[in-house]
């Protein structure tokens, strides 16, 4: 049997250029907030857990970019627990800590099997894009050179 080949595809998208148009939970809600628009755009909007506080976080849809809105007080280089606010279902990413800090990472869902990925501590920025179907994003970006289709 023939071995089937698999491609890594190393890809480096400028901060800024791009941005989160549908994310979701890993249940298949959708996470973005039309009615909190940051940049003009709606936010990526989550349920954070601080210590004893809750509440929503709205985060920058624009990839690279942090005009994060929190309506808890998260003091700077603390970490929070990031759920999914329709089903609470955690957006923690088990093995995954992040490169700079070491501490975990959260994702949220790309419809096409990607993942945004970006960590818990407050102040730091480390985040990543991970597409799970190379070969399909090649594809599109052959037919319509952009990434708006894929994101
Ligand atoms: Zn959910
Ligand atoms: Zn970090």
């Amino acid at each position: 049997m023939k071995n089937k080949e698999k491609e890594v595809i190393a890809i480096e998208i400028p901060s800024k250029v791009i941005r989160v148009q549908h994310v979701t939970c890993p249940m298949g809600h959708s996470l973005m907030d039309p009615k909190h628009k940051i940049h003009g755009y709606a936010s990526v909007t989550l349920l954070a857990k601080y210590k004893q506080e809750e509440g929503l976080i709205h985060l920058d849809p624009v990839y690279g970019s942090f005009k994060n809105v929190s309506e808890i007080n998260v003091p700077e280089g603390e970490c929070v627990e990031l759920f999914c606010p329709t089903c609470h279902v955690t957006l923690t990413l088990d093995n995954i800590t992040c490169e700079e800090c070491g501490s975990n990472m959260f994702g949220a869902y790309l419809p096409h099997g990607g993942r945004v990925e970006a960590c818990l501590r407050n102040g730091c920025q480390s985040h990543h894009l991970k597409l799970a179907e190379g070969r399909e994003l090649l594809d599109k970006l052959e037919q319509y050179h952009t990434l708006d289709a894929y994101l």
